[in-house]
């Protein structure tokens, strides 16, 4: 099934004034659950407004936006916010982790928002940290991490609240190689297991390789990528 249909999106910046630049000219884009999708385009392209798009942060000026099933292209603000809370997770290149927080906690926290009790919020916690291979730092604050675990408990905390679709901005940009590998590695881990439909902007065209597509976004719109 598909968890993100993007048809004929176009954005501008600075509408109708000398310096208006048009970053999407028609973008149509389908993610089915369970897909991890690579987006790669030079600094500038329109990758983030691409995402943020996709993650109902910003709006198209015309086209179609569907999230699983719902399209919510014509939503108000209460209604994507909710959306956005139950059905997307994000990652950025820098972790925005809670720094007086624990690991374990920056995970907790988000599904104690989302009504889930401190019990299960805590062993969901603790499953997503083992998968990705950083449960011994449960109780460590984000200070006392290495970037790359930080960024594992990152990927943790967007998929607390159990996201349909993942949006990953640079994930691994801040990393050195290896840990950017290691990283990766945990990301589609987690993403197979648990049915994610992702879509993830990155410069590194080796990792690009390793998903199950990479597009590339051309003149505003997406082509494969050869
Ligand atoms: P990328 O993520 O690929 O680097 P962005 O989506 O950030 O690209 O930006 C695409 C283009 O849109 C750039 O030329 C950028 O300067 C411009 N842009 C992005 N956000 C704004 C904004 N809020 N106002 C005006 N121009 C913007
Ligand atoms: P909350 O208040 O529960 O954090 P929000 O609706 O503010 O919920 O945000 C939902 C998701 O969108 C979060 O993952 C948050 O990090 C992200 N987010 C919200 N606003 C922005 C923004 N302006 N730019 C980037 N990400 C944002």
């Amino acid at each position: 099934s598909n968890m993100l249909e993007l048809q004929g999106v176009t954005k501008h910046y600075n509408a109708g004034k000398p310096n208006e630049v048009q970053v999407l000219n028609g973008v149509d884009l389908t993610v089915k659950k369970g897909e991890v999708v690579a987006l790669v385009a030079p600094s500038g392209a329109g990758k983030s407004t691409l995402l943020h798009i996709a993650g109902m942060l910003d709006t198209a000026r015309s086209g179609r936006v569907v999230i699983d099933g719902t399209d919510v292209t014509g939503l108000d603000d209460t209604a994507r916010t909710a959306m956005r809370r139950g059905q997307v997770g994000f990652i950025y290149q820098f972790h925005h982790l809670l720094p007086e927080f624990s690991a374990l906690e920056n995970i907790v926290l988000p599904q104690l928002a989302n009504g889930v009790s401190q019990r299960d919020a805590e062993a969901r916690a603790l499953k997503l940290l083992t998968s990705v291979g950083v449960e011994a730092r449960a109780d460590h604050r984000p200070a006392a991490m290495s970037g790359g675990e930080q960024q594992r408990v990152a990927f943790c905390r967007a998929l607390a609240n159990r996201p349909a679709l993942l949006l990953a901005d640079e994930p691994t940009g801040n990393l050195d190689p290896a840990t950017s590998d290691r990283v990766f590695e945990a990301l589609m881990k987690v993403a197979r297991d648990e049915g994610l439909a992702a879509l993830i902007a990155t410069h590194n065209m080796e990792l690009a390789g390793k998903m199950d597509r990479v597009l590339r976004l051309d003149n505003g719109v997406l082509v494969p990528a050869t």
